[in-house]
């Protein structure tokens, strides 16, 4: 695993004699960026930034948040970086996924070395630091990454790993490995600037995944070069665009990693399940559930979230439930990343995915993409994958049970969603639209209150029987009852 290479690979900023011109262009930009006097580097800025997997449909860009202020603070010598940043939103989200929130939101994410953790937002003008910090194991590459990927950061890790260099369009392109294992390539220009940075992080869907940042308008803040823009795409699509309004260089920052982060275990994966109707189970135990179905000679499974580790306690969940019969279809509801993580294990099971239309050359890229960070099982097994479309309505019957799945419309958080619908159970499964809130009669907030009512209005354009509503997300079922109440809906006859 990722060890202490972090905090051990930026240690001398020597290149050797007898250096190429393409050589000299490191120390150039080395130069130009002050690398070897820069210890630690502040820099604030403003923009947007997006939910990355979480676009309206499967072909278009991520939704933006504006970013109302971001102040990154870096210790290079010791492999850490804070950013603290703080999103707006009104009462109606970008059209796209992304948790809903309303107001401002303040986010401080952190990472040291082979650790990275949140921290909650402190009151207004306390100092930030006080408060839990919050293990986020699963961010520490991207972040870490994404410290090495600045302008001076870039430069350092490239003399400190023995980068390899060749001329290029533009400029110079640099090229090297760090952690021993993640490859990093830049272009620096012949003003000794870097203009782009690229790596690649493992992700279960999309597998390696490029992160790309590109680097403009470089000017002089108060002796420290630095671009005022910053854009980050990742899978092809701007994921965080900043304008840089201030740099200071060699601010006092130091962050011990808190003791509950240095010692935080993954939390166990867990699939709990409740008994809906005959042959109908909600596999819940996590944030994201599931449904089985037992049909007549097989099973059908709705949604394989998050990660393979989940989809695979899923998917033995659903057989120990339903002994002896195949998964033979796994329905995505729709296509965002959280509820897809673990697409690419039911591919590999041999599942059938019935899937939207509008995902069918998304999956088909999914099946086939490079997955050889962290190898998965359909990286070995090479499965072809099966996909079955469905355009607004889809029908899944063995004679005797019939699944209907029934796409929203006017419904602006996914293009795609499909409302998974057992009309003699009387049951409707659904994530994202209506989470009951953990108290009964808690208001949404506004931007879920236009879900639920979008959810509502499709449920009665459907003349749909619903008595029972199995959310994907949340820690109890629902009822039409408190989904018209949710939705502010006065009246409703169900
Ligand atoms: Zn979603």
């Amino acid at each position: 695993m990722r060890k202490a290479t972090w905090l051990g690979f930026v240690c001398a900023l020597a290149i050797g004699a007898g250096a190429s011109a393409q050589q000299a262009a490191l120390q150039t930009a080395a130069n130009t960026l002050g690398v070897a006097r820069i210890k630690t580097l502040q820099f604030t800025g403003s923009g947007r930034n997006f939910s990355v997997g979480q676009n309206y449909t499967s072909t278009e860009p991520w939704p933006a948040v504006p970013v109302k202020s971001y102040t990154a603070v870096i210790n290079f010598d010791t492999g850490a970086m804070r950013v603290d940043m703080t999103r707006e939103m009104g009462p109606v989200m970008p059209r796209g996924g992304g948790a809903p929130f309303f107001g401002e939101q303040r986010q401080i994410q952190v990472v040291s070395g082979n650790y990275a953790w949140n921290l909650p937002a402190p009151a207004p003008n306390a100092p930030a630091g006080g408060g839990a910090a919050a293990p986020q194991p699963g961010a520490q590459l991207e972040r870490m990454l994404a410290l090495w990927a600045l302008p001076q950061g870039f430069v350092k890790a490239a003399m400190a790993n023995n980068a390899t260099t060749r001329s290029a369009r533009g400029g110079t392109e640099v090229s090297f490995v760090v952690g021993g294992k993640y490859k990093m390539t830049g272009t620096i220009n012949a003003q000794g600037q870097v203009e782009k940075v690229q790596t690649w992080i493992d992700h279960p869907i999309v597998g390696d995944m490029l992160v790309e940042t590109t680097y403009s308008g470089y000017k002089d803040f108060g002796g420290v070069m630095f671009p005022t823009r910053i854009l980050q795409t990742q899978d092809g699509y701007p994921s965080l665009d900043l304008t840089i309004s201030a740099v200071m260089a060699n601010p006092t920052f130091d962050v011990p990693v808190p003791d509950n982060v240095r010692t935080a275990k993954p939390a166990p994966v867990m699939v709990a399940s409740q008994k809906l109707a005959d042959g109908v189970f909600y596999l819940t135990g996590g944030s994201h559930h599931s449904l089985a179905i037992e049909m007549r000679d097989h099973i059908v499974v709705v949604d394989t979230p998050q990660t393979e580790e989940r989809a695979l306690a899923v998917l033995a969940k659903a057989k120990e439930l339903i002994p002896n019969k195949p998964i033979r279809f796994v329905v995505t509801s729709h296509h965002h990343w959280d509820h897809l993580g673990g697409i690419r294990t039911a591919m590999d099971e041999g599942a059938t995915i019935v899937t939207h239309q509008s995902n069918k050359a998304f999956l088909e890229r999914v099946a086939k993409t490079p997955h050889t960070i962290v190898p998965d099982r359909l990286a070995a097994s090479k499965k072809p994958v099966k996909i079955q479309t469905v355009g607004d309505k889809g029908v899944l019957t063995d004679g005797m049970r019939t699944i209907e799945l029934h796409r929203l419309q006017g419904y602006e958080h996914a293009g795609d969603m499909l409302v998974v619908y057992l009309p003699k159970e009387k049951i409707l499964a659904e994530p994202d639209a209506f989470t009951p809130p953990p108290q009964a009669g808690t208001p949404l907030i506004p931007p879920a209150v236009l879900y639920a009512k979008a959810l509502y209005d499709n449920i009665q354009r459907l003349k749909l029987d619903v008595k029972t509503i199995a959310g994907l997300h949340g820690n109890r079922l629902g009822d039409m009852a408190e989904l018209a109440k949710a939705a502010g809906v006065s009246g409703a006859a169900n």
